[in-house]
C-alpha cells in the first residue's frame, strides 16, 4: 500500500495547505508515528514540531523598521508590526503544542477554544471560546496537531471570525486531505501548515498512517 503522504495527489489540489519539509521536520515526525514512543518524548516532540512549524507559519508576519543604537553607531532594525500575536490551541491535544510556539514568540496571548462532538448532530459545538477582545487587530495562530474531518478546524476559524479575527493561520502536525478541503472550502483566506499530509481517514475518523489520538498519547489517557 502506498503510504506516501499525499499519494496520488498534487499540491495544487491544496492551494491553502504549505507542508513543512525540513528535514528536521520530517525525522521528528517519523519518532513521533511510531507506536512504541513514550508519552514524555510523545509531548517533547510535539512541542518541538510546533516551534519548528511556527518558525515557517510566521515567515510573513508584517514588520516595520525601528532605529537601533548599537554600540558602534545608530542603525535600522525590524520588529514585528502591531499587537500580540494570539496562539489559540483547540482543546485538548492542541495544548501540547502552546510551549513550542511560545518558545519562538514568547510575547504571543494564549486564547482557547474547546469543542466537543454533538452525538446526535455528529457538528463540534463550543463549550469555552477565550480570546483577546481586540481581535480585529490581531493576528492569530490556531493549533490542533491532527486536522482530520476539519468540522472542529472550520468551527474554531468560524468562532475567532464572529469574534472579528480577520489574519488567522492553522498549525498542525499531520493533515488528512479530506480536512485540508474542508477548511479551504469554508475558510479560502486561512492557511495550513503542517508537517505532512497523510492518506486518507479511516472508518472511524483517524487519519492514515497518522500517530494515533493525538490527545491520549500526549497525555497518557490511552
Ligand atoms: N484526532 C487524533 O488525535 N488522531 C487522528 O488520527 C484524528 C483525529
Amino acid at each position: 500500500m502506498d503510504t506516501t503522504p499525499g499519494a496520488g495527489r498534487s499540491a495544487a489540489d491544496f492551494p491553502t495547505l504549505v507542508v513543512v519539509r525540513h528535514p528536521l521536520v520530517q525525522h521528528k515526525l517519523a519518532l513521533l508515528r511510531d507506536r512504541s514512543t513514550p508519552t514524555k518524548i510523545f509531548s517533547e516532540l510535539v512541542e518541538e514540531l510546533a516551534t519548528l512549524l511556527a518558525y515557517e507559519a510566521t515567515s510573513d508576519l508584517a514588520l516595520e523598521p525601528v532605529a537601533v543604537d548599537t554600540p558602534l553607531e545608530q542603525t535600522t532594525g525590524y520588529r514585528v508590526r502591531g499587537k500580540k500575536l494570539v496562539l489559540v490551541p483547540i482543546l485538548r491535544a492542541g495544548l501540547g503544542m502552546v510551549t513550542g510556539v511560545l518558545r519562538l514568540v514568547p510575547s504571543a496571548r494564549v486564547g482557547h477554544i474547546g469543542l466537543y462532538r454533538d452525538h446526535d448532530t455528529l457538528e463540534p459545538v463550543d463549550y469555552y471560546f477565550r480570546v483577546p477582545g481586540d481581535a480585529a487587530e490581531r493576528d492569530f495562530i490556531v493549533l490542533d496537531p491532527m486536522l482530520a474531518t476539519g468540522g472542529s478546524a472550520v468551527s474554531a476559524v468560524s468562532s475567532l471570525k464572529r469574534a472579528g479575527a480577520t489574519r488567522i493561520r492553522y498549525l498542525c502536525i499531520v493533515a488528512a486531505p479530506a480536512g485540508v478541503t474542508r477548511l479551504a472550502a469554508a475558510h479560502p483566506d486561512v492557511r495550513v501548515y503542517s508537517a505532512a499530509l497523510d492518506r486518507e481517514l479511516n472508518a472511524h475518523g483517524y487519519i492514515m498512517p497518522g500517530l494515533g489520538d493525538a490527545g491520549d498519547r500526549l497525555f497518557g489517557t490511552r
